[in-house]
């Protein structure tokens, strides 16, 4: 073999190449990759909302010997290192602990993710009928492109609470025999006006209106025959009445299944990955957590997409208030300090999805600074807008703290950055956890047309950013 020049040599020694996780495993590994994300395909096809992810991650947590908090406050029951608890918030958003042996006011690795997704809710007056057809009003969640949405079959979840308080959840169309809903779409023969106009503006807010049936009440001289007969057969099917829609949540989503992508399997396209690729990476890395020094944290918020406001999103003092109470029960020294000392000493993973390099897109990512399908879990130091504005922009020193952590475990990573200097921008959850001071950095995996209806990851990248989160925890 010919021997390498003194410059190719060097260029080893101080260049930096990141690099491609198929070239990068053994053999045996690939068919871990390809079974790991079988059951990621699972999760995705039942936690199509985010109360249907909190019901999931929460029975797979039970199944796992986690304990609800609640039950443990009740019976004021002291906690023990490497006990397993989980609290509830609202069933829209949860938190798992795996309690450390040491001392918990040098704090806790959390990783923390969110469970909402775009979609489309239906309005609290949603049914009408309008020229033969029966229509659901919806009011759009999270940024959409809303011609995305159109002539896409929909399945619709809800959970509806009648006045004496029962609770009942409703799901109709992802079983391949349920039927689907739909937007209708303008075709192409009569769309002049509407192919004149911006994309942003060719589909409306108010023309998103899903059709759910067409056949007429049978009696003569009856308005709104078509709609009364939509509210006869959820009558008979669900024993309710269009006043419990008005109190009731409603969400359409992409109906179907997850699916494989590419001949050679490589890729998944699904609806919700943002961000429910690194809750279900997150969950199971904390799963293989039996006895850690620091205590484990998984955190799965609700309402990221609309600016994590409300009581199940992350800006809410939930985590802080049920963080004080698994205090409260660790130690007999229970102190408002020790909170914040816990809070403060902690270290967090932002876990939420980046803007991969799309080669259709060339233009709006700098491919220097961007993230690649199939490179690994993605570091992102900062998101925000213009000159970083709205940004965490995480520590020198603790990005490097887990380069290291990730290099010392063999997990292929990537830096990334969203999208060129001014080309527009986003947030995450990260900011509103480095308010307690904690070390917090934005990462996880790699997404192709982000908060479209089918979302696409390299499944390379979900494997090597559960590996990631896992290393993480166990540092
Ligand atoms: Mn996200
Ligand atoms: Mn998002």
């Amino acid at each position: 073999m010919a021997e390498k020049t003194k410059g190719k040599q060097l260029q080893e020694k101080l260049t930096h190449k990141w690099e491609n996780v198929w070239e990068n495993i053994n053999e045996g590994e690939n068919e871990t990759i390809f079974n790991f994300n079988d059951d990621y395909k699972e999760f995705l096809d039942i936690a199509k909302t985010e109360r249907l992810a909190t019901d999931e991650i929460i029975r797979i947590a039970e199944k796992n010997g986690y304990e609800n908090l609640d039950k443990l406050i009740e019976k004021n029951q002291k906690l023990k290192p490497g006990q397993k608890i989980y609290a509830n918030n609202k069933n829209k958003s949860v938190v798992m602990y795996v309690i450390g042996s040491s001392d918990i006011k040098k704090g806790m690795n959390i990783i923390g993710s969110h469970l909402d997704a775009p979609r489309i809710d239906l309005k609290q007056f949603p049914l009408y009928e309008d020229s033969e057809l029966a229509m659901l009003k919806t009011h759009y969640y999270g940024g959409i492109k809303k011609y995305q949405w159109v002539a896409l079959p929909l399945a619709l979840h809800g959970v509806v609470v009648k006045s004496n308080g029962e609770k009942m959840n409703i799901s109709i169309g992802e079983d391949e025999n349920d039927p689907i809903f739909m937007i209708s779409d303008l075709l192409p023969h009569l769309a002049k006006d509407q192919m004149a106009k911006k994309l942003a503006e060719g589909i409306t807010g108010e023309g998103l209106n899903i059709i759910i049936g067409s056949i007429p009440y049978n009696e003569k001289d009856l308005s709104d025959k078509i709609k009364l007969n939509i509210l006869k057969i959820l009558n008979e099917k669900y024993d309710i009445t269009e006043e419990d829609f008005t109190t009731a949540e409603f969400q359409a989503v992409p109906a179907g299944k997850a699916r494989d992508l590419g001949i050679d399997r490589s890729l998944i396209a699904a609806y919700g990955q943002d961000d429910r690729v690194c809750a279900y990476t997150s969950l199971r890395a904390i799963l293989d957590i039996d006895s850690p020094k620091k205590t484990a944290v998984a955190l799965f918020a609700d309402k990221e997409e609309i600016g994590s406001v409300g009581n199940t999103g992350m800006d809410s003092l939930f985590f802080e208030n049920i963080t004080s109470e698994v205090i409260s029960l660790i130690t007999e020294n229970y102190s408002e300090l020790l909170v914040k000392r816990a809070l403060l000493n902690s270290k967090v993973l932002s876990a939420d999805v980046a803007a991969a390099f799309d080669p259709n897109f060339p233009e709006v990512l700098d491919k220097k600074n961007a993230s690649f399908m199939g490179k690994g879990i993605t570091l992102v130091k900062y998101t925000g807008a213009r000159g970083k504005g709205g940004s965490n922009d995480a520590n020198a020193e603790y990005i490097s703290e887990i380069r290291n952590i990730f290099n010392k475990n063999n997990i292929i990573w990537q830096m990334g950055e969203l999208g060129k200097v001014d080309q527009g921008g986003g947030g995450t959850i990260a900011y509103m956890l480095s308010k307690y001071g904690m070390e917090v950095v934005d990462c996880g995996v790699p997404v192709l047309s982000m908060h479209a209806p089918y979302e696409i990851v390299s499944k390379a990248d979900v494997y090597m950013t559960y590996k990631g989160y896992n290393s993480f925890y166990k540092a």
